[in-house]
C-alpha cells in the first residue's frame, strides 16, 4: 500500500531500524497567549500538547521515559526528541540551547524536531539550530493551518501567510534542516476549495513534510464556546477523509506524509468524538485512496503545460484560419 510518502517509512529507510518521535514539553511559552489572549482559538490551555507528555518532569526524564515507553511499545530503536507543545523557539536562545544538547546526549537519540510559530524564528534562532543540524537530523515544524487571511484572523493565529513563506524559505536557505508544515482541515467556514487551496500553496513551497490534523474542539477553547453556540458544524469521518485524500493528491511525492489525524485526549476533547477511533479513521483514510484509486502528487500540478499550451494555441489559430 502505497497511497503516500510515508514518514515511518521513510525514518526506517534512512536510518535501517524502528524510530520513533518522543513528544516533550520545553515550556509553556507562547507570543499568542498572554494576560490579553487565549491565542489561536483552538488551542487549550496544554498548547496542543500530545496526552503522553509529562510536563512535571525535567526535560531529561521526559525523554528518558518516552524512550522507554517507545521502546516497550513500539519496538523502537531510535528516537527524535520533538518539542511539541506551544511555541518552542519563542524561548532565550540560551535555553533552546541548553536543550538541544541535553536532547542529544540521551543514548539512542538520533534527530530533533521543534515545533514552532512561523513568526518565532529569528536569523540568530536559526544560526543557532542550524548549527545543531550538522550534528543530527533536524525538523522545524511550522504551524500555518490554513493559508487563508480570513481563516487566520477568524481563529486568531496572529500571523500571516507571509510569516509562513518567510520562515520556510530562510529555514531552506540553512543547510541540512528539514522543514514541514502543520495544517487543519475542518476550519470553521472553510470549504473544499480552500482546503485545496492551502494544500496547492504548501505544495508550491520547497517543503519536505506535511502534517495534516483534523480540527479538534477541545472543551477548553474558545472554539468550544463558538461551537456551543451551534456558529460551525463538525465534519463526518467520511468527509474528512475524502478531505485528506484531496490534499495529498495535491502535494508532490517529495513532501513526505508525517500524519494523517491527530491524536486527541478524551476527556478534553468535544467533538467530533468519531476522531478517538484513530485507526478506523486511518482505515478510512485509506479506503478512499482505494475507492478513487489515487495517490500522492496524482492532481500535482500547476499551470499549463507546454502540450497544453499549443494545443490550446493550435485551436486559436486554426479557428482563425477558418
Ligand atoms: S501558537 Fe500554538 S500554543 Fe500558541 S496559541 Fe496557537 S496553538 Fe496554542
Amino acid at each position: 500500500m502505497d497511497y503516500y510518502s510515508s514518514f515511518s517509512e521513510h525514518l526506517k529507510q534512512r536510518f535501517g531500524f524502528k524510530v520513533y518521535k518522543v513528544p516533550v514539553s520545553l515550556g509553556e511559552t507562547c507570543p499568542n497567549r498572554n494576560a490579553t489572549s487565549k491565542g489561536c482559538t483552538y488551542c487549550d490551555n496544554l498548547g496542543s500538547a500530545s496526552p503522553i507528555i509529562q510536563n512535571t518532569l525535567t526535560l531529561r526524564k521526559q525523554i528518558e521515559k518516552g524512550v522507554e515507553w517507545a521502546t516497550t511499545r513500539f519496538k523502537a530503536r531510535g528516537f527524535i526528541v520533538y518539542f511539541q507543545p506551544f511555541s518552542n523557539t519563542f524561548l532565550p536562545l540560551r535555553i533552546l540551547d541548553e536543550a538541544l544538547k541535553l536532547a542529544l546526549s540521551v543514548d539512542h537519540v538520533v534527530g530533533i524536531s521543534i515545533g514552532t510559530r512561523p513568526d518565532c524564528v529569528p536569523e540568530e534562532m536559526l544560526e543557532l539550530i542550524a548549527s545543531y543540524a550538522q550534528q543530527t537530523y533536524l525538523w522545524m515544524e511550522y504551524g500555518l493551518q490554513s493559508a487563508h487571511y480570513r481563516t487566520l484572523t477568524a481563529i486568531n493565529r496572529g500571523h500571516s501567510l507571509a510569516d509562513f513563506i518567510d520562515a520556510v524559505l530562510r529555514t531552506k536557505r540553512k543547510t541540512n534542516i528539514h522543514v514541514s508544515a502543520h495544517t487543519i482541515i475542518g476550519l470553521p467556514d472553510e470549504n473544499r476549495n480552500d482546503i485545496i487551496e492551502t494544500a496547492r500553496i504548501v505544495a508550491s513551497l520547497p517543503l519536505d513534510g506535511i502534517k495534516i490534523h483534523l480540527l479538534h474542539i477541545l472543551k477548553d477553547s474558545n472554539l468550544a464556546e463558538q461551537f456551543r453556540a451551534g456558529s460551525f458544524p463538525v465534519l463526518s469521518m467520511h468527509e474528512y477523509a475524502s478531505l485528506v485524500v484531496d490534499v495529498i493528491e495535491r502535494l508532490p511525492r517529495t513532501i513526505l506524509i508525517q500524519r494523517i489525524t491527530g491524536e486527541a485526549e478524551k476527556k478534553r476533547l468535544l467533538s467530533p468524538l468519531w476522531c478517538l477511533e484513530k485507526q478506523t479513521v486511518i482505515n478510512a483514510i485509506h479506503n478512499e485512496f482505494k475507492k478513487r484509486n489515487t495517490g500522492q502528487g496524482v492532481k500535482y500540478k500547476f499551470g499549463l503545460s507546454l502540450s497544453e499550451m499549443e494545443r490550446r494555441m493550435l485551436e486559436k489559430i486554426s479557428s482563425k484560419l477558418g
